[in-house]
């Protein structure tokens, strides 16, 4: 029986161009800052997104957290949406760690936060109060059903965070969809920040490996911090090499991943007992619900489960499914049938 695994677009395998720049690439030792693929790998993703300087990191959460902890010292506070990865799956790093402080923001349906509810988190000069140090975006959403945000948004955030000098991170762990998904250019959406973070074993298919990109001395300053964090690794190309290949053929089939995502939630939108928010299925990750009271949400996935089918519960009766590299449209329209069986 196949597996049909739309849990996450991290399951994605390395490709067999991957496989090959892997066993060809040149290595050296990245901590003395001499591995040829790294450092190819950083220039191009720098380039790639508009930014001086670039740092491969083991994780995207370690992406954010170096981020974070460049732009904080311990006590500082921190802007960010109430569904915001970083605030949900990234284990409080920024508080264990960093003794940073989150402040949260109602995300709204379509991923932004209201200016004036980020505008009105901003701390005044008070010896009472933390200081705001920044504002953490996330391009495309991954709780809100992977959303993408406008440039026009990003520009309006930067404005205000301009008004009161503070800064702006961007967890753009999948901003390549993002990009794709609203059809422009990637700088688009990253001109109005000051750091982003980015994955490439997402999607983009890459065995491992996020990137830190931003202003040089942003850069030589989250290097010391990734050494802190024991995230100083030797021969990178290892990772950098496959990294390549994620950002020079990978970018260009985000689109059908889009396009398999759309068709699922067409399909399920058609069948009864399941609901699905169409217009809200913007890239490659789809949210619906099971309103067929008859099944428990455990039964629901097990019996998908025993036919191939996995995906993960956003609990309660909300689901999420992620397209990817592994699956063709054949998939989705397997997929769509036993949805049909096991509901109907
Ligand atoms: C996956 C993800 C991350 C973290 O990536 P890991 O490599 O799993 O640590 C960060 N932000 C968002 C929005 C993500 O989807």
């Amino acid at each position: 029986m196949k597996t049909i695994d739309l849990r996450s677009d991290t399951v994605t395998l390395p490709t067999p161009a991957m496989r090959d720049a892997i066993y060809n690439a040149d290595f050296g030792d990245d901590v003395y800052g001499e591995d040829p693929s790294t450092n190819r790998l950083e220039k191009m993703a720098a380039e790639m997104v508009g930014k001086e300087d670039a740092m491969l990191v083991p994780s995207g959460t370690m992406g954010n957290l170096i981020s974070l902890l460049v732009h904080c010292r311990r006590g500082d506070e921190i802007i960010l949406g109430d569904q915001a990865h970083i605030f949900y799956y990234e284990v409080g790093g920024m508080s264990a760690l960093g003794g940073i402080v989150p402040h949260t923001v109602t995300n709204q349906r379509d991923a932004t936060m209201r200016l004036e509810d980020i505008e009105a988190a901003i701390r005044g000069d008070n010896i009472h109060y933390p200081r705001t140090r920044l504002i953490c975006l996330e391009n495309t959403h991954n709780r809100c059903g992977g959303m993408p945000i406008t440039a026009e948004y990003t520009d309006s955030v930067r404005k205000l965070a301009d008004r009161y000098g503070i800064g702006i991170h961007l967890d753009g762990a999948r901003i390549f969809n993002a990009a794709v998904a609203l059809g422009v250019p990637v700088t688009d959406l990253t001109r109005g920040v000051d750091s982003l973070s980015f994955c490439l074993s997402k999607g983009l298919s890459a065995p491992v490996g996020s990137i830190i990109c931003s202003s040089s001395e942003f850069i030589a300053e989250a290097r010391r911090v990734r050494k802190i964090l024991g995230g100083g690794m030797r021969q990178t190309g290892i990772i950098a090499a496959a990294g390549i290949v994620a950002l020079e053929e990978m970018m260009k089939r985000l689109a059908d991943d889009h396009e398999n995502a759309r068709r699922l939630a067409a399909g399920i939108a058609g069948i009864s007992g399941l609901r699905v928010e169409l217009e809200d299925v913007r890239s490659n990750i789809l949210v619906f619900s099971l309103e067929n009271n008859d099944l428990t949400e455990d039964d629901f996935m097990g019996r998908l489960e025993e036919r191939g089918v996995r995906f993960l519960s956003r609990g309660p009766r909300q689901f999420r499914m992620v397209t990817h590299q592994g699956i063709a449209a054949q998939d989705i329209d397997l997929t769509l049938e036993i949805l049909k069986d096991v509901v109907g």
